[in-house]
């Protein structure tokens, strides 16, 4: 296993494909060569297609996916269409999902179970909306084991969980920022729930990663100080040259 992830998460951007096109070739000729880190990028989904067909070495992940199979389910995306576009990652209840779009943890559960048993890795994401104080809310491992309700052991391997606590993301329009001692709090708090629901040695082989306006100034503090095992960035994974810095410091790490 690499030692590190770093997942482009690009939201709602860019506005056309081929100003799409052209940040991906950035990010690919920018990691040619590089080892250590797996590299996965989530577009729109009519991006899916043309960026698939533009990288190599990084991988393509979606930003959402429906818990069902083809069928009468009008606007929604499933796993055979990311399976057949070769997208291995599908990003899971985003906040911002869970804030614009009504996501549940039921339907986040639904979801994570889908991808899971359909060959996908899921990034997970969970986290608190208001800071608290040298503390990890209890809403984040609600949020966790609902997530993992009849997630079964062996499927433990192919999950990632990313904290992102929300107070933290996008911190360019102006919330705060966060610290890697808060990261490491929440990466501890994450484990022993994963070690409760399934013992220590199954829940090491789940990766948790951070998110929460990490660019290359920052990220290897959430990387060795808060131990985290890769970065789910926003924002800066907009500017292939900043993005690209992130994953040459964390093969350095
Ligand atoms: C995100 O929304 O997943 C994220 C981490 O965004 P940003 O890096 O912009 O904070």
């Amino acid at each position: 296993m690499t030692k590190y992830i770093i997942i482009a998460n690009w939201k709602s951007n860019p506005d056309a494909p081929g100003r799409a096109a052209i940040l991906a070739h950035g990010i690919e000729e920018g990691i040619q060569g590089l080892r250590g880190v797996e590299v996965v990028i989530a577009p729109p989904f009519p991006y899916l297609l043309p960026i698939s067909n533009v990288i190599k070495k990084a991988k393509l992940g979606s930003q959402n996916m429906f818990w069902e199979d083809v069928g009468p389910y009008t606007g929604e995306v499933s796993w055979h269409h990311l399976r057949h576009i070769k997208a291995n990652f599908v990003i899971i209840g985003h906040s911002e999902r869970r804030r614009y779009c009504g996501e549940t943890d039921s339907m986040i559960n639904k979801k994570v179970k889908a991808a899971l048993e359909n060959g996908l890795t899921p990034i997970l994401c969970i986290g608190e909306n208001e800071r608290v104080d040298n503390d990890i809310p209890a809403v984040v491992g609600e949020q966790l084991r609902h997530a993992l309700a009849q997630v079964k052991k062996s499927h433990l391997k192919n999950l990632i969980v990313a904290y992102e606590p929300v107070w933290a993301i996008s911190t360019t329009v102006g919330a705060v920022s966060d610290t890697p001692d808060n990261a490491f709090r929440a990466l501890v708090y994450i484990r022993k729930i994963l070690a409760d629901l399934y013992g220590r040695k199954l829940a090491d082989l789940v990766r948790v990663i951070y998110g929460g306006s990490v660019n290359a100034k920052n990220i290897e503090s959430f990387l060795l100080e808060g131990k985290m095992q890769g970065a789910l960035v926003g924002g800066a994974s907009l500017d292939p040259k900043e993005f690209v810095e992130i994953i040459k410091k964390a093969s350095e790490c």
